[in-house]
């Protein structure tokens, strides 16, 4: 038997980044620093798995004394955009984290790399290749069968120098020329076999313009961008662990002393129900299945913030799903935990109703107003109380009630009796129908001796309704979603299109819904519980004459169903 104790937790708890990172503490390599960096391509807006990237980079390095650099990797023109190099950097700050003045740019390194392939020409370790992509990659071979080397290998250093400084003055065309490493074309590592290191791009660039057309692939500026920026731990996703050999070869060329980056992969985050690539996300954009990237049903950062998640909720979510080496899939609805644990503790209770119906409540003297205390929060007893109003007719949801009742229903129904939440035990008397046998009304009594939802003669009722008074009301557009997607894995099929398992009612618009006055003065991204419905924020598409809500989460959590599996 084990025994547990509090040291032996906390052992247990470290993951294994913090595990290097300790014994190299130890060891003094560094002159113990720690030093970390987010690099994302501006190829897009961020999403989840980069919040976790984000909270462990940036985490991590908070937790030794060290410092986080946030470096755009932009070596590709054709994709990137300054709308995205903004958008990243709000999304950073908003999840609650600080680059200080370090902000960097691949292209900051534009001349250094460059510097760095005619160093690798003079060593007779680079070449320029006339053969076009196509070509290259038919030679390439297989992992179990050795590639063959290019025509142009041979070339002389002198001849490399010039044609690669032509290829720099813009004398060819895109696609005429790269430049190789020359490494070993019978690697059992392909990424060894000369990789190209740069290509022909007559595109400006965001922020070089018009200076470069000739631009580095991302894998020689990317460890290059490390190393100079002194970075000791270069954390990064599993798929750049066959790179690694490649990072280590151009720092080998490179450094000059002991320091080195260290490379460390882990496994990225997948979430069921949900799509994570840029490139996709980007699809859903372009072709309108979204309303934009921050589209509250997307997993980006910025629809997330739009639906009313806290940055806490997801920083808490990043720790909860820790970091491992093995690729795997994470339950949505432990996302969801997140953020309804969060608001649980954080949110202004109101009563809203959806779907309204009107109740008459017959024997309430005409034209009376009364303000009943309501608690603002139950988690917090700071929160306070407020006032809301009541009035002879008032808004229920149509949900709770029902003219023919089965068994297990216990809330409103003729001759049945609840209570109304903070106001008084109402009975309903009376279905009021149109011609076409649609309910218009109820037609109900109070009881005056039950203010404030008590009993005195300790009479019981099954069920508590939330209500809005029909006289002094907020009317609000709310607007609910469910999941962007019906499939587990919407890009886990063999030839079918993730687009196929789009949920055709992700989203749902209602119109005319009723709040208490309270939220009058809400503000965008405003959270509130709206009683035994949800969390709920204001979008930034509210007016001044229309507010506009939308549901972060219903409050049902399924996730307790699973904790205890
Ligand atoms: P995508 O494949 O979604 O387009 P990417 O890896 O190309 O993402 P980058 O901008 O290159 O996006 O990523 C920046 C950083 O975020 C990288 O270090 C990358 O490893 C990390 N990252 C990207 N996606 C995830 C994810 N799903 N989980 C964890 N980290 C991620
Ligand atoms: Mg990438």
């Amino acid at each position: 038997m084990s025994e547990k104790t509090p040291e032996k937790d906390a052992v247990v708890k470290k993951n294994f980044i913090r595990q290097i990172i300790e014994e190299e503490l130890k060891e003094g390599k560094n002159d113990g620093r720690v030093h970390t960096r987010f690099p994302p391509e501006p190829n897009g807006y961020l999403h989840i798995g980069h919040a976790k990237s984000i909270c462990l980079n940036f985490g991590t390095a908070q937790e030794y004394g060290g410092i986080t650099n946030l470096r755009f990797d932009d070596t590709n023109p054709s994709k990137e955009e300054t709308e995205y190099v903004e958008s990243i950097k709000k999304d950073v700050r908003w999840l609650g984290f600080d680059w200080g003045e370090r902000e960097y740019f691949s292209s900051d390194y534009f001349d250094n790399l460059y510097a760095f392939a005619v160093k690798l020409i003079k060593a007779d370790k680079a070449y320029v290749d006339d053969q076009d992509a196509e070509t290259i990659s038919a030679q390439k071979g297989t992992p179990t069968r050795p590639g063959f080397e290019s025509p142009h290998r041979e070339r002389s250093v002198e001849e490399n120098l010039d044609l690669f400084e032509r290829m720099r003055g813009g004398e060819f065309n895109e696609g005429e020329k790269v430049l190789r490493a020359k490494i070993d074309m019978a690697s059992p590592n392909m990424h060894m076999r000369d990789p190209i290191l740069y290509r022909i791009m007559k595109t400006p660039h965001h922020r070089t313009g018009d200076k470069w057309c000739i631009y580095p692939m991302y894998d020689f500026a990317h460890g290059q961008g490390d190393y100079w920026e002194g970075i000791t731990h270069s954390i990064c996703t599993l798929e750049f662990e066959v790179h690694r050999p490649l990072y280590n070869w151009f720092i080998d060329q490179l450094k000059e002393g002991e320091y080195r980056p260290r490379q460390i992969e882990f496994a990225r985050l997948n979430l069921t129900y949900t799509v994570m690539s840029k490139r996709k996300l980007l699809e859903l954009v372009k072709e309108n299945y979204v309303n934009g990237w921050d589209d509250p049903r997307m997993p980006t950062i910025s629809g997330l913030r739009r639906r009313g998640y806290t940055p806490e909720s997801i920083r808490n979510f990043a720790d909860r799903i820790g970091v491992t080496k093995v690729d795997g899939m994470i339950d949505v609805a432990l996302l969801e935990h997140s953020v309804r644990e969060d608001l649980n503790k954080k949110a202004q209770r109101v009563m809203g109703v959806l779907n309204p119906l009107k109740v008459v409540i017959t024997n309430y003297p005409e034209g009376q107003v009364e303000e009943l205390d309501a608690v603002n929060n139950p988690e917090n007893p700071d929160a306070g109380k407020r006032k809301v109003p009541f009035s002879k007719e008032i808004y229920i949801e149509r949900d709770d009630f029902m003219e023919d009742p089965p068994r297990k229903f216990f809330r409103l129904a003729p001759g049945r009796e609840v209570r109304l939440r903070y106001a008084y035990y109402l009975t309903c008397n009376e279905v009021i129908k149109d011609e076409s046998g649609e309910i218009t009304a109820l037609h109900c009594t109070y009881d005056p001796e039950t203010k404030g939802g008590n009993s005195p003669d300790g009479r019981k009722v099954k069920a508590t309704l939330h209500w809005v008074s029909a006289s002094n009301n907020v009317e609000a557009e709310v607007r609910l979603y469910d999941r962007l997607f019906l499939d587990e894995e919407p890009d886990g099929h063999k030839d079918r299109d993730f687009k196929e398992f789009l949920n055709p009612d992700s989203l749902t618009v209602l119109k005319k819904c009723y709040l208490e006055p309270f939220v009058k003065d809400a503000k965008p991204l405003d959270s509130f519980q709206f009683e035994r419905l949800g969390y709920f924020n204001v979008d930034p598409d509210s007016s001044t004459d229309q507010l506009v809500f939308n549901r972060t989460a219903p409050l049902r959590d399924n996730w307790s169903k699973f904790k205890g599996k």
